[in-house]
């Protein structure tokens, strides 16, 4: 099938909503990524299930975006539809702690929503940017805590591109293999370069804890004080970039490369940060390309210097 006869397919499965070459780099915290053949905005979890299902039905690559705070797009962009994830419905069920979050909500809403109701739990994700979807795939959280250790059930879309459909499949939480900023989806689809269509979180239930709104505001407020102290916000960046190689304090990979004068590292308008080695920002202007290649300088000089590769917890996106 040739590229117009995909569009013209494509718009009649999507309707209006889908877009043409669509410049990615504002959809990331980078500020950084080229275009996209194809966009489209799903608002419900049909939209999402109707988006992935035209998409293998016409061999098309996909990506699911959420916030776009995790990854890196190269400047040539992503060669197929680009999926937005904006499914934001909340269920709260009645009698108990737990709720059923649409995977595109975003963490602030659903923290600011649960409190509303008195209930609380979650409150260490509050200042994480991002999607219920993508805090899940990543497993976000703290050193000590993470969302994994919250999530009860989750329904997934999975894609067959043998048979060019998808079918929605339910699974308890230990199925997803949850470890330190890692799910198995993640794990499963992180070096595919989407060469094969990969699952996507539709919805989740969440078991939060019954407590005071005021307590939980107040832990809010206070976690995210205690985020503003040891990281930079407010920057073009995508929080840490590397995983942490160790739990003790001179494992952690701001450590390493604070000791082998990252922060004085640059290529072009990409950073070290001067608060924390362990985020790269865009000054302005910044190329995907720049924050890569000075990417891999840093895991060099640790390598060399303490023995250690490090591995980026960001993904990078798109045709490198
Ligand atoms: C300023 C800043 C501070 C941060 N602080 C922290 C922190 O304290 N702790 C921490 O752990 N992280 C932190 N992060 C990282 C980031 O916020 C999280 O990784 C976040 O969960 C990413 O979610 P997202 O919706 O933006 O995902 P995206 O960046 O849009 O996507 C990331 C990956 O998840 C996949 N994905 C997204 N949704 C789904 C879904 N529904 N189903 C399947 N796959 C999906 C995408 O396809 C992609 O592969 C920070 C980032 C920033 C910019």
């Amino acid at each position: 099938m040739n590229g117009q006869s995909v569009e013209l397919e494509l718009k009649q499965l999507l309707g209006e909503g889908l877009k043409s070459n669509v410049v990615l780099r504002d959809y990331t915290s980078f500020q950084v990524g080229g275009v996209c053949d194809f966009f489209y905005v799903a608002k419900t979890i049909n939209d999402l299930v109707k988006s992935v299902e035209a998409a293998i039905r016409l061999d098309l690559p996909y990506f699911l975006l959420g916030g776009g705070n995790n990854i890196l797009i190269s400047d040539i962009g992503f060669p197929g539809l680009v999926i937005k994830n904006e499914a934001d419905n909340l269920v709260f069920m009645p009698g108990s702690a737990e709720v059923i979050a649409d995977s595109g909500l975003t963490l602030s809403k659903l923290l600011t929503e649960a409190a509303s109701r008195d209930l609380g739990g979650v409150e260490f994700l509050f200042g994480i940017p991002g999607t219920v979807g993508g805090a899940i795939y990543n497993n976000v959280g703290t050193p000590e805590i993470a969302v994994g250790d919250f999530v009860k059930f989750v329904t997934l879309l999975i894609p067959n591109p043998k048979t060019k459909s998808a079918k929605i499949v339910k699974y308890r939480s230990d199925w997803l293999e949850f470890k330190y900023r890692e799910s198995r989806l993640k794990n499963e689809t992180k070096n595919s370069n989407y060469s094969m269509p990969r699952p996507i979180i539709l919805t989740a239930k969440l078991q939060l804890v019954q407590s005071k709104r005021e307590v939980i505001l107040d832990r809010m407020r206070k976690n995210l004080e205690l985020k503003k102290e040891k990281q930079p916000l407010g920057v073009h960046s995508a929080g840490s970039f590397f995983k942490n190689p160790g739990k003790l304090k001179e494992q952690t990979a701001g450590f390493l490369l604070d000791h082998v004068g990252a922060k004085k590292m640059k290529i072009g308008k990409a950073a070290v940060s001067k608060r924390h080695a362990n985020h790269l920002v865009n000054k302005g202007g910044a190329r995907a390309e720049d924050i890569k290649r000075l990417a891999e300088q840093l895991k060099i000089k640790v390598r060399d210097e303490y023995r250690v590769n490090l591995e980026e917890e960001i993904e990078y996106i798109g045709r490198w």
